[in-house]
């Protein structure tokens, strides 16, 4: 198993050697930016959540059952909307 995880390596490494120094740079950058890439957005994603209340404009809502995703109740003003997706509420806090 681990000669032929070797073979492998070595056959990738001797791939990138061959192949021109643009494109090999290229798809190191890309290796290292991917998954950077990846963690940022997954860093991120939660904050993208809108919780803005359309009556009194604070970012107060929340679901009023947790796990269910229809419905929303403000924190601040009580205004409630069984009806109204939220996208991330759950997600926030
Ligand atoms: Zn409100």
């Amino acid at each position: 198993m681990g000669v032929t995880w070797l073979a492998v390596a070595a056959a990738v490494v001797a791939a990138a050697l061959r192949w021109p120094r643009a494109l090999g740079g290229m798809l190191c950058t890309a290796a290292v930016l991917v998954p950077f890439l990846y963690i940022l957005v997954c860093t991120l994603y939660p904050a993208w959540g809108d919780a803005k209340c359309p009556r009194c404009g604070k970012e107060a809502l929340r679901r009023p059952r947790r796990g269910n995703p229809v419905g929303v109740v403000c924190d601040s003003c009580g205004f409630e909307d069984p009806e109204l997706y939220r996208a991330y509420l759950d997600e926030m806090r």
